[in-house]
């Protein structure tokens, strides 16, 4: 013990520490206070590991400096970084949802560091509304006659149901009352938003008789269709049509409400993704449809809401609307990928999103022989191969649909997938990737051409920890 008390007495002290050139140079690259904190942890660590014996020595002040200068940097990593996807799920809800296209980031930039006219009539010289920006160009591209844009698709859902049918009733069938993840299904929303949920027909079978009956003068507030995103009911089934729906809406002079969930713009049926698009549920008559932003919409997180004037005005009026409004980044956003969709064609290549989806296999095999070969530049001990593979759409849309695409299979021997796949997630830029039969497999579809060399450096970096741990 005594000896231990003499060990410790060789220790730097933290403030002669940071006189180092090296600490100084850190603390102009980042805060005082996180080079301060690596260097009090470090120090810290080294005492306990003496008192405990598993060090006899205090190590180098080089090596002290070293672990300093690491844990700093680590300290001052950023939570929310950039990553590579190569799991081949396009809309990954743990992973961002949709990328936006490059007018759209443009379009951010240039809103996000400067004074804009969000809430400014240019022309006049009086306040605007925020809604304006994107109304117009909505109902352009979907012939909707009035649109609000707000926080999510969770929101819109709740601000419809507040503005249409607080304290009344909204006839939905039971085979739509969907959970979407974490705390979203559809009767707590319900009951957050002051409705009165009323279930009809049963869970696979749902008639128009049902609704009808489900119909209550003075009561009823709404029919909501609710489009069952995440799973389809398989078998012995029934569904209203939207139209059929919108006829009892009409006779009862009730607003009928679709929640369609991935807001997709054009018909995706000829790749495989069989999804109701936004234009169709207008033409069907709903008065009121619902969708989000960030699913094949291929936008910024937001809910839009569209349909007939006199319910989206009540729903601009109601006090929630202010609660779950989306700020100048969003809606620059989003005025830029609804300009895409101008042209229906070219959305399809510049939407990310509407890129991966229709991509050629033909493509994708190309695109997994590139990456293949940059990876083999490196000349690591991994062996690597082109191989077809199955993605998914993901983000709740056309959950039994398998897009045919192409991966790069990468193993080595000795290793496990697993123990590679970790030391993917710890880079820099990490890659998330999926084990594959006992191998790492990185799937191309939803890899950028220009994220090809941070993979390429992702497995240098892996070979050179491999190296390291062997070593010891
Ligand atoms: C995804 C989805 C939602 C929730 O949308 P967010 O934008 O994630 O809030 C609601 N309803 C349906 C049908 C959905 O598919």
């Amino acid at each position: 013990m005594e000896n231990r008390q003499m060990i410790l007495r060789d220790i730097p002290k933290i403030d002669e520490l940071l006189f180092d050139e090296r600490l100084i140079f850190a603390m102009k690259e980042m805060p005082r206070s996180v080079v301060v904190d690596a260097a009090r942890e470090i120090i810290d660590q080294v005492r306990s590991e003496i008192l405990s014996g598993a060090k006899t020595s205090v190590p180098s002040r080089d090596c002290i400096i070293a672990d300093v200068c690491k844990l700093a940097v680590e300290k001052s990593r950023r939570s929310l970084r950039r990553l590579i996807n190569a799991t081949g799920v396009v809309l990954h809800t743990n992973l961002g949802r949709a990328n936006l296209s490059r007018t759209a980031i443009e379009s951010v930039n240039r809103i996000a560091g400067s004074y804009s006219n969000l809430e400014y009539d240019i022309k006049n010289g009086t306040r605007g509304s925020r809604h304006d920006h994107i109304e117009k160009i909505i109902g352009k591209i979907t012939g909707a006659e009035a649109a609000i844009v707000v926080n999510n698709n969770a929101a819109a859902t709740m601000l419809c149901l507040s503005a249409l049918a607080c304290g009344k009733e909204v006839v939905v069938s039971r085979g739509e009352l969907v959970e979407i993840g974490g705390s979203f299904r559809i009767p707590d929303i319900m009951k957050q938003s002051g409705a009165h949920l009323r279930e009809v027909g049963a869970t696979n079978k749902t008639k128009l008789s049902d609704y009808e009956q489900g119909y209550v003068s003075e009561l009823t507030g709404a029919f909501m269709k609710v489009h069952t995103s995440n799973y389809r009911i398989m078998g012995f089934t029934q569904e209203v049509q939207l139209g059929d729906m919108v006829k009892l809406g009409e006779k009862f002079s009730v607003p009928v409400v679709y929640d369609l969930g991935s807001g997709l713009m054009v018909s995706l049926s000829r790749y495989g993704v069989d999804e109701p698009t936004v234009v169709d549920a207008l033409h069907s008559g709903a008065d009121v449809v619902l969708f989000s932003g960030d699913k094949l919409f291929g936008g910024p997180q937001c809910g839009v809401i569209i349909g007939k004037r006199e319910y989206i005005e009540k729903m601009k009026r109601h006090p929630l609307a202010r609660v779950v409004r989306v700020d100048k980044m969003t809606l620059a956003a989003m005025e830029a990928t609804l300009y895409e969709y101008l042209d229906m064609e070219s959305a399809k290549k510049r939407i990310p999103v509407l890129q991966m989806i229709t991509v050629s296999e033909k493509e994708l095999q190309r695109k997994a022989e590139a990456l293949k070969l940059c990876l083999e530049q490196d000349g690591s001990m991994f062996t690597f191969e082109t191989a077809t593979c199955e993605d998914q759409v993901g983000g709740g849309s056309a959950p039994m649909t398998k897009l045919p695409g192409y991966a790069v299979l990468v193993s080595r021997d000795g290793v496990s997938a697993e123990h590679i796949e970790r030391l993917l997630r710890n880079m820099e830029t990490p890659v998330i990737a999926r084990v594959f039969h006992e191998k790492i497999l990185l799937s191309v579809r939803t890899i950028g051409e220009d994220e090809f060399f941070a993979v390429a450096e992702a497995f240098s970096y892996v070979n050179t920890c491999l190296i390291e741990e062997k070593g010891v």
